[in-house]
């Protein structure tokens, strides 16, 4: 007979606690994904009830007295550094701190108020006026320096801000990693502007049957590893992935008639969001550890299969047969070479979403220094269709003729969502990091590519990043899989000889 510990009840008693929340979450993001999908358009008024009371259920658990009870106890206890339990405990303390940190009426305002933002940002774009939407961005800048007074930070409010999406990660770190990249950028894209060689995108302006398009991109995807026994794929007008558990991690695209790289790229990049989560270790479903553990690494895992898989001319020399296959009417004429040419066609534009993996990052690096400024208080939000003009002026050389497509292209400055943009580059970053350390450990992973086999490509990632769930903090998981920290040079070095080659240009000096 055993007799179970204090630790052994209390771990207990936490696990099936945080089961509640787990399952509460889950049903969360089927909503979720139902309102974002096939729910009728009269039924939001009592979704968003329905979704606010089972947010307010799941709060209710992760601020409950007796979570911090068990943390103390259990944190007291000496578990293992290297156990899930410890890091069950983490990530508990964690979610407990950020429930119980900001007052209740503060939430409810800022719920509120995000809200009318919405709304005014709607309109706003609607008539292209800035105007319209600053004193909403004005709230939004004011309420996120409140939320991160409430959750506290050593340095840059922008530091608490951004750990909601990436932990660990910081301001100083950021600053230090993206100058670098934000220069090479900026000096690839002049070379290639006034030096490189003119590339066509014709081929990949045609009309393709919708039907067509998804079967290729099915293929392709199950080839990749996604299993449909556990997802689903269907149409929105807004692509993502949505995990519900890793059992269940659904998908979504938007077909264009007379342009193939949206829904094709698209396709692959949410199918890498959902490989990930439905890699996810069982063990770890219903508790904190089954989650995804941040948006940067989720992002690497999208942009590895979309870009650095997806628009590689390795890929296509397998790939490119069949989709010719597919399409002959459109591509039977069009090469290898100028088909890959037209999906890696590089051209600054005012869209993020539209940008091409060169001067993506770019528009990534603009708003993270103009969050900042705001922040800071150096730039007036009256300001800001200026100063976002001006910096795409200097790194992109061109100028938004309004502001729809200039500061109110996006949607998350109105959703309260400061100090979030980073996760994209952060991701592309960590993606070309991951892949290299996946060919250090398997050298034939890049012949395997040009023959149609992933599957050593995707055991390594199931078994150094995906299995692990929220196990690792980021920068641990990062150097667990690839021995190092957060570094942009592997992802300058990957985009100079890639679009230097594509574009005719002499390999970079230094
Ligand atoms: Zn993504």
């Amino acid at each position: 007979m055993t007799v179970k510990t204090s630790v052994q009840r209390d771990l207990e008693a936490l696990k099936q606690h945080q089961q509640v929340i787990a399952d509460i979450q889950q049903a969360i993001n089927l909503l979720s994904w139902d309102q974002n999908t096939y729910m009728p358009p009269g039924a939001a008024a009592a979704r968003a009830q329905q979704m606010a009371t089972l947010s307010k259920i799941s709060h209710g658990y992760q601020s409950d007295a007796k979570v911090k009870t068990w943390l103390d106890s259990l944190e007291a206890a000496g578990l293992s550094a290297e156990s899930d339990e410890a890091a069950l405990l983490r990530l508990t303390r964690r979610a407990y701190e950020r429930a119980t940190k900001l007052p209740g009426d503060f939430v409810e305002d800022f719920t509120r108020q995000r809200a009318l933002a919405q709304q005014a940002w709607i309109a706003a774009r609607q008539d292209a006026d800035f105007a319209k939407f600053a004193p909403s961005l004005q709230t939004m800048v004011d309420y996120s320096l409140r939320q991160a007074d409430y959750l506290g930070y050593e340095d840059h409010p922008y530091d608490a801000l951004h750990d909601l999406f990436e932990p660990g990660s910081k301001v100083a770190k950021l600053r230090a990693v993206f100058g670098p990249l934000r220069d090479a950028t900026v000096e690839l894209v002049r070379e290639i502007v006034q030096n490189g060689r003119d590339l066509s995108d014709a081929p990949v302006h045609q009309v393709f049957d919708e039907t067509k398009q998804e079967q290729f991109a099915v293929e392709v995807i199950k080839d990749f590893g996604y299993d449909f026994e556990r997802g689903r794929l269907d149409r929105t007008v807004h692509p993502f992935a949505q995990g519900i558990s890793n059992s269940d991690v659904r998908i979504t695209t938007r077909y264009s008639q007379d342009f193939l790289n949206p829904a094709l790229f698209g396709t692959l990049h949410e199918a890498g969001h959902a490989i990930y989560e439905q890699g996810i270790a069982d063990a770890y479903q219903r508790s904190p550890l089954g989650n995804a553990i941040s948006l940067g690494i989720h992002e690497s895992q999208s942009r590895l299969w979309e870009n650095l898989i997806g628009r590689s001319y390795g890929f296509w020399q397998h790939a490119y047969p069949r989709l010719q296959e597919i399409f002959s009417a459109q591509l039977a004429q069009v090469s290898l070479d100028d088909y890959y040419a037209a999906i890696n066609k590089v051209e600054p534009s005012l869209i993020r979403v539209e940008a091409d993996e060169v001067t993506y990052n770019l528009h990534i690096m603009i708003r993270f220094e103009l969050e900042l400024s705001l922040l800071e208080g150096s730039l007036a939000v009256t300001d800001l269709p200026e100063a976002w003009n001006e910096k795409y002026r200097e790194y992109l050389g061109i100028t938004p003729s309004n502001d729809a497509e200039g500061c109110l292209q996006d949607i998350h400055w109105s959703l309260g969502a400061i100090a979030y943009f980073p996760t994209y580059t952060l991701g592309n970053i960590m993606s070309v990091q991951f892949f290299e350390a996946a060919k250090r450990d398997q050298p034939e992973i890049e012949k395997d590519i040009a023959q149609g086999k992933f599957d050593k490509l995707f055991g390594w990632l199931r078994e150094h990043i995906h299995i692990h769930g929220s196990k690792y903090e980021p920068e641990d998981l990062l150097k667990r899989a690839t021995g190092s920290e957060l570094d942009a040079r592997p992802y300058i070095d990957y985009l100079n000889s890639k679009f230097r080659t594509l574009y005719g240009l002499p390999p970079r000096q230094g």
